[in-house]
């Protein structure tokens, strides 16, 4: 029997509709709403989508949306001078600087100057920190691994003694997911084997999986026979493999893969993510999800 889809594009609508509830309801009884400032530095055009689609997403939910475009000639003290106002503004509850900046600047030290309690995409070393002692302590888990957790969760599928394989060790999706399903807790509690490019036997770890979560940028890596009939596989892989014209627009888009082949694959686990739509579409809705908690925080009411 085929797999039953996650599809992160439904999940995400049921998510934004609940931020969209609580902004409201936060607006009626405190007067105020979670404000995002998203700074982009340059013309990058990926990054212009990035942060136009951030923009938007927050504007939906009822943030106070700040953009701030700078150009790409700031200098490294200038942008952090930004930071530093940004960090000071009571309206600012999310601090997102657009990756990548330009090559005079020192992302590291940019990343390391936003205030860790307006730090939304969870990066700060503070946060990863936090992220490490799991419970209480988590603040603003990164947005795409809180994303795979919600998709699993949210599908009901059982975490707890779950063998969880995690292909990729990533600072932004193999090392914080790994993390955060061996934590003690709900939607976790899983037994966690981390495999990368050193690993033996892939396949063999792979085929124990109860959960795989796959981040590597490699098309179509993981095979079906690796996969444990009835598995949940969750395909982190967003990979340009060509390009085709949209039936909607005409335009010429990138035709996307997975590191999964998603077509044998399906016939074999019990739950999957497709690419397109998959684990995508989660990072900008967890991005709000943890925007509205700083406020949260700030208020008493996390
Ligand atoms: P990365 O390149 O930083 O890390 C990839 C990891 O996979 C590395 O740790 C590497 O050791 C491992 N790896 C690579 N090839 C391997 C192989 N053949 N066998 C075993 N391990 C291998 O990538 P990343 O930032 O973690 O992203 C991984 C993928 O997820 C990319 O396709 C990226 O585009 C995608 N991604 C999607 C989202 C999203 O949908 N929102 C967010 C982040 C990343």
């Amino acid at each position: 029997m085929p797999a039953k889809l996650i599809m992160g594009t439904e999940v995400r609508e049921k998510i934004l509709e609940e931020i969209t509830a609580e902004v409201a309801q936060i607006k009626k009884k405190h007067g105020v709403v979670p404000g995002l400032v998203t700074i982009l530095v340059g013309q990058n055009p990926a990054s212009i989508s990035y942060v136009t689609l951030k923009v938007q997403t927050a504007h939906r939910v009822g943030f106070k949306e700040v953009q701030d475009s700078q150009s790409e000639k700031i200098s490294e003290k200038e942008l952090l001078a930004l930071i530093d106002k940004y960090n000071k503004d009571d309206t600012i509850n999310g601090i997102l600087v657009q990756l990548p900046l330009p090559k005079h600047i020192d992302e590291k030290k940019v990343l390391n100057a936003i205030d860790p309690d307006k730090d939304v995409d969870g990066f700060h070393p503070v946060n990863v920190g936090r992220l490490m002692i799991g419970g209480k302590e988590v603040k603003y888990p990164p947005c795409t691994p809180a994303g795979i957790q919600e998709l699993i969760v949210r599908s009901g599928v059982e975490t707890s003694g779950a063998e969880v394989v995690v292909v990729g060790r990533s600072n932004i999706v193999g090392k914080p997911i790994a993390n955060m399903m061996l934590q003690k807790g709900p939607g976790a509690n899983s037994t966690v084997t981390v495999v990368h490019t050193r690993t033996k036997n892939m396949d063999l770890h792979c085929k124990r999986a109860d959960i795989l979560i796959v981040a590597a940028g490699v098309p179509g890596l993981v095979k079906p026979e690796w996969i444990k009939p009835g598995a949940c596989v969750i395909d982190v892989g967003v990979n340009r493999v060509g390009e085709k014209v949209s039936e909607k627009t005409g335009k010429k888009i990138a035709i996307l893969k997975g590191d999964v082949d998603f077509d044998a694959a399906k016939e074999i686990a019990g739950w999957i993510t497709p690419v397109p739509g998959g684990v995508g579409p989660m990072t900008i809705t967890m991005l709000m999800k943890n925007t509205l908690k700083s406020l949260k925080f700030k208020l008493g009411i996390a």
